[in-house]
């Protein structure tokens, strides 16, 4: 069987879109399946359009998902493409170079020889021509586009120039998605496609064609958005007499509204789900499940990145569109937190807590960390659960300590009552602290939630926070006295 290669293609034109990561994480893991390649090319035909840093920042995502590459660009290549590239981390190959603006020549190459062959032609309508030729269409309602004028005129290769693809009119054309299945088009209603532009730039469908074929492509799989660009490649593989790849077109990935996933959804940029603290890995099984199931019936949803390049076919690929649902990756990143050990919870926390400008010591994450770790959805909420742990002035959320049933003074009993009790403790132990704050309400005769609500407030600043004792217990008995006396002082005041 022929070697099994795929590429990711992206065009540095801005960031890493998570529709366009499902896409290519499901030519990685095609690749991966079979113990084939996975290639990165960067498209950069469009230099106006060209954001520099993108490339960096695209090669950072695929590292923070960890989709490794098996070819792409070299260092000096990546160098060369956006000259403010500072990195080390290009792969190389030997059917590179792997960037487009560096493979012109190839380009040329093959629009000459499709000159020749008959199959394009060279143009040198202007603009003004163009657009002359457009409005008169209109006022015909005609469908605009060239209408071929200089398919007979044998422009010279001297004059500024545009090559063109010969489209034939009114031929039908079937292919068969791996994915979609037969896809016909009963009349190819293009017109004369720019292959070659005068710059001596090739447009899309020249670049993706000539470097799918000689990167020995097997598989393209791409977005749907894709499907209508098709025809013309395929008229190319024919006018060039090479092999067609597996075309593999997948469907959009939608809100939860039906429309199309965008920022109005909430996060769609890689980076921004890094940010905001999702799991590279739970991501990555998410958009599994976008657009592929694992097939009978079966209800699996957690796959580890062994059993999901196990799994992982063609066959199973959803036609229909797929959902993004936040909530249920907001579920996965969860499940997948759970299963961190404690040690790598407390790695993957910390880049969080440096941001948050928060630093603790080393024993007191490893004491609080396990009792946050199981209620924690998103890293980015690690920081504020905990953050009541530094030697730093607390803000109370005191709306919350005195309602209804509990004004200053009673406030101001229990916690005496706390201060009293946990001064008394020589090991300063959650089991100890336990037995000492659950003698309040008995002594007092009040309610055990409201009190303890009072000693939580006082002492972490918050009404929601991890376990009471465990975090009075860490935060250490110094800081716990002293945070008690301070609101007494505080709630003195007020009474
Ligand atoms: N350069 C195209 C993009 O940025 C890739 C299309 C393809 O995969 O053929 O989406």
């Amino acid at each position: 069987m022929k070697e099994i290669r795929t590429r990711f293609a992206p065009s540095p034109t801005g960031f890493l879109h998570v529709g366009g990561v499902r896409t290519n994480f499901y030519a990685w893991l095609l690749a991966r399946h079979h113990g084939g390649k996975f290639i990165l090319r960067i498209e950069d035909t469009d230099r106006e359009r060209f954001v520099p840093g993108a490339i960096k920042a695209i090669l950072d995502d695929l590292k923070w998902l960890g989709l490794d590459i098996d070819e792409g660009p070299s260092t000096e290549e990546l160098k060369l493409c956006d000259e403010g590239f500072d990195g080390d981390e290009g792969v190389g190959g030997e059917l590179g170079p792997y960037v487009q603006s560096q493979r012109l020549h190839l380009y040329r190459e093959v629009a000459d020889k499709l000159i020749e062959s008959g199959h394009a032609y060279r143009c040198d309508c202007t603009a003004e021509m163009l657009q002359k030729e457009r409005e008169e269409q209109m006022a015909r309602r005609e469908s605009p586009g060239y209408s071929g004028y200089c398919r007979s005129r044998n422009v010279s290769a001297d004059t500024k120039h545009v090559v063109r693809i010969k489209i034939p009119e009114r031929e039908s054309m079937t292919i068969d998605d791996a994915v979609k299945g037969k896809i016909t088009w009963e009349k190819l209603s293009l017109r004369d496609t720019v292959i070659l532009k005068s710059d001596g730039y090739p447009t899309y469908h020249l670049a993706v064609v000539v470097d799918d074929h000689h990167m020995k492509i097997s598989h393209v799989m791409r977005g749907e958005e894709w499907i209508s660009t098709t025809p013309v490649h395929v008229l190319l593989y024919r006018a060039l007499g090479w092999e067609m790849p597996i075309f593999c077109h997948l469907p959009s990935v939608l809100g939860q509204d039906g429309k199309k996933l965008s920022k109005r959804h909430g996060a769609t940029q890689v980076g921004a789900f890094k940010d905001d603290g999702y799991l590279p890995e739970a991501l990555l099984n998410f958009l599994l499940l976008i657009g592929w199931n694992p097939g009978d019936g079966e209800e699996q949803e957690i796959f580890s990145r062994e059993e999901m390049i196990e799994r992982f076919n063609l066959e199973n690929i959803n036609t229909a569109s797929g959902v993004f649902a936040y909530d249920k990756l907001n579920w996965m990143n969860g499940v997948y937190i759970r299963n961190l050990s404690a040690d790598q919870f407390k790695e993957r926390v910390l880049p969080f807590c440096k941001k948050a400008g928060l630093e603790l010591e080393d024993s007191k994450l490893s004491e609080i960390l396990p009792h946050v770790q199981e209620r924690t959805k998103l890293l980015t909420e690690v920081p504020e659960m905990i953050e009541f742990l530094a030697d730093k002035p607390l803000e109370r959320e005191l709306d919350q300590m005195l309602k209804k049933d509990m004004d200053a003074e009673k406030a101001i009993s229990i916690l005496e009552l706390a201060y009293n009790e946990l001064s008394e403790l020589s090991d300063f132990s959650a089991d100890n602290i336990e037995a000492a704050i659950k003698k309040i309400p008995e002594v007092l005769d009040l309610k055990m939630g409201p009190a303890f609500i009072v000693v939580r407030i006082a002492v972490t600043g918050k009404k929601a926070t991890p376990p009471l004792f465990t975090s009075i217990q860490t935060l250490g008995k110094d800081l716990t006295l002293a945070r008690l006396r301070e609101t007494v002082e505080i709630l003195a005041k007020k009474s």
